[in-house]
């Protein structure tokens, strides 16, 4: 027998196994595709952190890849789109003109991977078991660009530019999304996996785990992974003592994981958002809340698979545009124009990423003067920590600094 609970992503109410049950604070993230270089600083850190003994030779947590051909495992969010279609054939419909502040993408009208499972008699969420193989390259086809329709390995003969490029490909950052409504909590027979109530991480009880790998075939960002040595399910567990703030750099103040903090490109904002009556309590000045919700920017990744994920994504501008709708909803020509053409606040909250370790719970923005020649300003961010002291300041307009002439060509 499934609960109704309310999912704000989909704008509605869903099945789901358990009641609707929320943290005080949830573990939430934005990432900007839009800056990112395919580094894989950001794996290797989390590798080099959790993932580094026997048995976790391709266990990736984080990973990066590139869309439309990548994915780990292969063809993962293909694989799952194409089981959803097939149990509700032609139903994966939004009403995006249906919005609401509680619904802030609309109403989506299609089945989740709760309730499609529900209606073809399967278990709690629509999954499958990726094989051996299909986890062995984290990286296949990188940076492989999509042509022409129907050619294979040709560039686009009108070449490209903007708004959207002929010849495209992007990269695709994945962790956990530590779910409001997790496939691999619902699926498991053992209730080996829980939420936490303080911030929403989701994690594995290795002890009552047996293995079934039930969460690996029902978490449809096949972010659960099996660990054949040990013989029991392993998970991205947020670095979770870095956001209690037990790390001695941040003096027991909630830090950043080490995917966010070792970030090349600037592209990872991460934080805790405050929770209320099963929804975002507003926090109008909290950067997250800010960018998902007010600014709307930053989009959920397959909202429609029904798990509420919580890391947060702004759309590559570059990238046509139904095929980033099918990936982020309806949300998404509004992110990209409101990227594109940024208004003053949205200019001044981007400068906060990766600019502390320590997490920002709040920001405050001093106004600078008209930058000649161009339409912004350079208005300097404040960022403050849990107990509201100040931990940063940067301005949009970056500092310069001339190398004197006497250091010239030495080292
Ligand atoms: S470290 Fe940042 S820029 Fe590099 S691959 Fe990871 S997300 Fe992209
Ligand atoms: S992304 Fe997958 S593993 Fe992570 S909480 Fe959601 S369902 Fe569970």
């Amino acid at each position: 027998m499934m609960a109704t609970v309310f999912n704000w992503q989909l704008g509605r109410e869903m099945d789901y196994r358990f009641e609707e049950a929320h943290p005080q604070r949830q573990f939430a993230a934005v990432f900007n595709i839009n800056r990112c270089i395919a580094c894989q600083t950001c794996s290797l850190a989390c590798k080099s952190t959790w993932t580094f003994s026997r048995g976790q030779e391709f266990v990736w947590w984080n990973n990066v890849e590139t869309k439309p051909y990548g994915g780990y495992p292969h063809h993962w969010d293909v694989k799952l789109l194409k089981l959803l279609e097939d149990a509700n054939p032609g139903g994966q419909a939004w009403n995006g003109s249906q919005r609401a502040d509680r619904q802030p993408y609309g109403v989506y009208n299609g089945q989740t991977i709760f309730e499609a499972a529900a209606g073809i008699g399967k278990e709690n969420a629509l999954g499958y078991l990726p094989s051996d193989l299909e986890w062995t390259a984290p990286n296949l086809y990188e940076d492989t660009a999509k042509g022409p329709p129907g050619a294979r390995n040709e560039m686009h003969p009108e070449g490209t530019q903007l708004p959207e490029h002929n010849t495209w490909f992007f990269y695709l950052q994945r962790i956990c999304n530590h779910c409001t409504y997790p496939g691999c909590l619902a699926a498991c027979p053992r209730n080996a996996i829980y939420k936490r109530p303080e911030d929403g991480i989701v994690l594995i009880d290795q002890e009552r785990c047996r293995g079934y790998r039930k969460c690996v075939e029902q978490c449809p960002y096949k972010k659960s992974m099996y660990r054949p040595n040990t013989r029991v399910a392993e998970k991205c567990v947020a670095c979770y003592p870095r956001v209690e703030g037990s790390d001695p750099l941040t003096g027991g103040l909630p830090m950043e994981t080490r995917c966010v903090a070792t970030c090349v490109g600037k592209i990872r904002l991460q934080g805790l958002v405050r929770i209320e009556d099963g929804d975002w309590a507003e926090d109008r000045n909290n950067p997250l809340y800010y960018l998902v919700r007010v600014e709307r920017v930053a989009l959920p990744l397959y909202p429609q698979f029904g798990t509420e994920p919580n890391i947060y994504y702004i759309p590559p501008r570059w990238v046509p545009r139904p095929y980033l709708r099918q990936m982020f909803g309806p949300g998404v020509d509004e992110a990209i124009d409101r990227y594109t053409k940024p208004s003053r606040e949205l200019l001044a909250v981007l400068q906060l990423f990766r600019v502390s370790q320590t997490i920002v719970f709040r920001y405050e923005i001093e106004e600078g003067e008209k930058i000649p020649g161009t339409e912004m300003y350079n208005d300097t961010i404040i960022g403050f920590d849990r107990d509201g002291n100040e931990i940063v300041r940067v301005s949009v307009l970056e500092p310069f600094h001339v190398r004197p002439q006497k250091y010239q060509n030495s080292i």
